[in-house]
């Protein structure tokens, strides 16, 4: 078997992968998942049942809408200020890396941007402590796992203002109390189910807030009142990220979670035991989701690489910003993959 620990596009369960080809040659009705409307029933019960687990999975109170939307995280950086900002206005933000800087850029477009704290100073190697009082913005803006440099949050505190967070890599994957937040988004193709679309939690309350101008397609009250088919979805992806759903709730998270505990343990234990390897990353801030690592010697690099390679190993190469390794290991990775990909950091020399 092959392991792929790409950061996403990421690693699906063998049984998504079956049921997701099968529906592509005959899903219901005598017609392909491909083909069927998004206007019919068929698709009505698909994002229905999607919404539902998201929901219960996250143990949503009433409070909340649920959308699927299309595009990816990246849209979200440029529809929330779009819809709750003006240039009178400002966000506030901790600034954790790359994709934060990313949403802070968009955010620029619309309104002030206040950085009330950073890790960009220590190469974005911890999550940074700040004080949570009296932060004067409409919203603060957080990125719950930094997929690029390996960090985590790992509590969260209360604030005097909404709450929104990009969780696109690490949704689901560990016991979090969903409903602190008021705006929840990621993409679909790390921890549930593939490209092509994404999810926004988001409290009914800020609907009242949204601006007057915002144009039909970028509005977040138009795609609640459409129920999330204003424009035509990627029914194939929000069809995958049911089927990855259903599968995790058929594990149980209570299982999910544990195995991503111990999974992230084995890995960063073995990079630890061996004085070829490096992991920058404060031990308190270390991701149970992306593991960044480094050779401590270039030439090794290339050595680890094909040694992975050779052991049915593949897609660890770091992000391009920032070289070296980064295992993903989303909930989909299979405890044996981790096993073998530690046994190899353990004994490469
Ligand atoms: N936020 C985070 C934390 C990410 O890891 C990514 C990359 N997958 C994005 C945002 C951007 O997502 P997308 O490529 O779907 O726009």
């Amino acid at each position: 078997m092959i392991y792929n620990f790409n950061s996403g596009p990421a690693m699906l369960p063998p049984e998504v992968l079956q049921q997701a080809s099968e529906a592509v040659l005959h899903y219901k009705a005598h017609q392909s998942i491909l083909e069927i409307s998004h206007r019919s029933y068929l698709y009505e019960e698909i994002l229905d049942e999607a919404k539902s687990l998201l929901k219960e999975l996250c143990e949503l109170n009433d409070d909340f809408e649920i959308l699927y939307l299309s595009g990816g995280a990246s849209n979200l950086f440029a529809m929330i200020p779009m819809n709750f900002l003006t240039k009178n206005k400002s966000a506030a933000f901790v600034n954790t890396g790359y994709w934060s800087e990313k949403a802070i850029a968009a955010t620029k477009y619309f309104s002030k941007v206040k950085i009330i704290a950073s890790s960009e100073n220590r190469h974005y190697n911890y999550i940074p402590s700040f004080v949570t009082k009296n932060i004067d913005a409409e919203y603060l803006h957080i990125t719950t796992n930094n997929t690029i440099e390996g960090t985590q949050w790992k509590n969260f505190e209360k604030f005097n203002i909404p709450l929104f967070a990009d969780m696109s890599s690490d949704i689901l994957s560990r016991k979090i109390n969903y409903n602190q937040f008021d705006f929840i988004y990621a993409s679909t193709h790390k921890n549930l189910g593939t490209a092509g679309s994404n999810i926004v939690l988001l409290k009914k309350n800020l609907l009242e807030k949204i601006n007057e101008n915002v144009p039909a397609i970028f509005n977040f009250k138009n795609h609640v009142d459409a129920k999330s088919i204003y424009s035509t979805p990627s029914v194939y992806a929000v069809f995958i990220s049911l089927l990855m759903l259903r599968w995790m709730k058929k594990q149980t998270l209570k299982n999910i979670f544990a195995n991503n505990n111990l999974k992230a343990k084995m890995l960063y234990e073995a990079i630890d035991a061996n004085p070829n390897f490096i992991c920058e990353v404060e031990k308190e801030f270390r991701s149970q989701m992306n593991i960044v690592f480094k050779a401590k010697e270039k030439l090794l690099e290339e050595k680890f690489m094909h040694s992975a390679a050779s052991n049915e190993i593949i897609n660890i190469a770091g992000h391009r910003t920032a070289g070296g390794f980064r295992a993903s290991i989303y909930n989909a990775m299979p405890m044996a993959g981790v096993e073998k990909l530690a046994a190899l950091i353990r004994n490469f020399n």
